[in-house]
């Protein structure tokens, strides 16, 4: 098969389909994921479907959103190279927050109250912010790799994330739109699940770590580390995200003709008044991934080829025992536009037998030493029994690897018990 994408979350989805006996061709890959093909992006499709047919690939699974909004669902659709992932109708969930916002509205998903504007409106935006003092959520219309989002505390934080918000306007659109959200409270948990429109099986419920200092403090990031499975996200918790968010979704999708195959993640926060959703994406999180896939019992081939074949309900996922923690390091500076990289990266074979490290930012410079290529290094994960040992191992194995100015965040996995009410 060829899995697309560069990332740990594609390290560690080629390292569990490897396992359950698929032979992985990896576009473009990185130094560290074994079966790496440089030099074919991911949205190039003419040369994906060339490498397809060179290699009688007939099966592509797709890691990141970029190639599922630039459509290469539709692009394969009438070949007979099977593609896991949504059409590019489908993968709007993702690349549109405010067409998302109406779907959610439209099918009665349960997310918090929000106002759509375009770009000359901000007066509109600016008055609708001030009725809620300020402690509202701004957020661009579009992909902006993690960086269009905008929490307020007061109007002045407003202001100042509006003039953000024009002066990143990351697409480079003449006018654009934005929604400014009710600012909701509670905990965050990430439910990711399989799909085939019909039916929806659900991994670990996990955690993510977005920002980028202890405490959940500083600036945010693609992501710190993450863990599952989360321990306050019992039965109860998950009936209640599938009836008030899963369900309507599902339906949603079925009435608006939308084929959805592949991973769909619900981005939901516990608030008082019950779960809401925040965002979809139409793949895989990471560093959620790099957990998930650990921590996932049965096979990850299995599950996708009955996805394809309409069949996902005569399969059940199997979670592993225990918990399990993944800590990323990262370049210092990140996430910063630019930083230096280039640093020997040692000790990745010193680690222990069963923790894992996946790889993201790293290349084989001429001497063909593993050095540093990018913000998110690499993702260490560990097993324990429980939650805490499993932190205990991640970190023990974390100190093994080094490279200069090298970061990670010392408390993944150890946010206190949220009450929930
Ligand atoms: P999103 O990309 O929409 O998931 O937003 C990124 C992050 O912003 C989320 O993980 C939340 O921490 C925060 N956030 C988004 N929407 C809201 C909201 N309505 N209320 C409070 N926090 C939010």
């Amino acid at each position: 098969m060829v899995l697309l994408g560069s990332g740990a979350r594609e390290h560690a989805l080629a390292w569990k389909l490897t396992q359950d006996g698929a032979r992985v061709h990896v576009l473009p890959g990185n130094a560290g994921i074994p079966g790496s093909v440089p030099g074919i992006s991911t949205t190039d499709f003419p040369a994906i479907q060339q490498f397809c047919q060179k290699h009688e690939v007939k099966l592509i699974v797709v890691g990141p959103e970029a190639p599922l909004a630039a459509g290469v669902a539709d692009y394969f659709a009438d070949t007979d190279v099977r593609v896991f992932g949504p059409r590019k109708a489908a993968a709007v969930l993702e690349s549109s927050k405010v067409w998302s916002k109406g779907f959610m509205r439209r099918h009665g998903v349960a997310t918090g109250r929000s106002w759509t504007f375009r770009s000359d409106q901000l007066d509109q935006a600016r008055a609708t912010a001030a009725e809620y003092g300020g402690e509202v959520v701004l957020k661009y219309d579009g992909l902006a790799a993690g960086k269009g989002v905008w929490v307020c505390s007061s109007v002045a934080e407003f202001d100042q994330a509006l003039q953000e918000m024009q002066a990143l306007n990351p697409a480079g659109h003449d006018w654009y739109s934005f929604l400014v959200e009710e600012k909701l409270t509670g905990p965050e948990i990430s439910i990711i699940g399989i799909t085939d429109g019909k039916t929806m099986r659900l991994l670990a419920p996990s955690q993510d770590h977005k920002q980028l200092y202890a405490g959940d403090l500083g600036p945010n990031t693609g992501g710190m580390g993450a863990y599952c499975p989360v321990p306050f996200a019992d039965d109860n918790v998950l009936a209640s995200i599938r009836e008030a968010i899963i369900e309507p979704t599902l339906s949603g999708l079925r009435t608006e003709g939308l084929p959805f195959l592949g991973f769909l993640y619900f981005g939901i926060m516990l608030t008082p008044a019950g779960p809401k959703l925040l965002e979809y994406n139409v793949r895989l999180g990471d560093p959620e991934a790099q957990v998930l896939l650990a921590s996932l019992g049965n096979s990850l081939l299995e599950l996708i080829q009955a996805t394809l074949s309409g069949r996902l309900a005569d399969v059940g996922v199997r979670q592993k025992q225990g918990a399990f923690v993944g800590v990323v390091l990262a370049s210092g500076g990140y996430p910063a536009a630019q930083f230096p990289t280039g640093f020997a990266i040692e000790g990745v074979e010193a680690v222990s037998p069963g923790t894992l490290v996946f790889q993201g930012g790293t290349k084989r410079n001429e001497a063909g030493q593993l050095v540093t290529s990018g913000g998110r290094v690499l993702t260490v994960v560990a097993h324990g029994h429980d939650l805490e040992l499993a932190v205990e191992h991640a970190y023990a194995e974390v100190k093994k690897i080094t490279f200069q100015d090298a970061y990670y965040r010392t408390d993944i996995g150890q946010r206190p018990t949220p009450q929930l009410v």
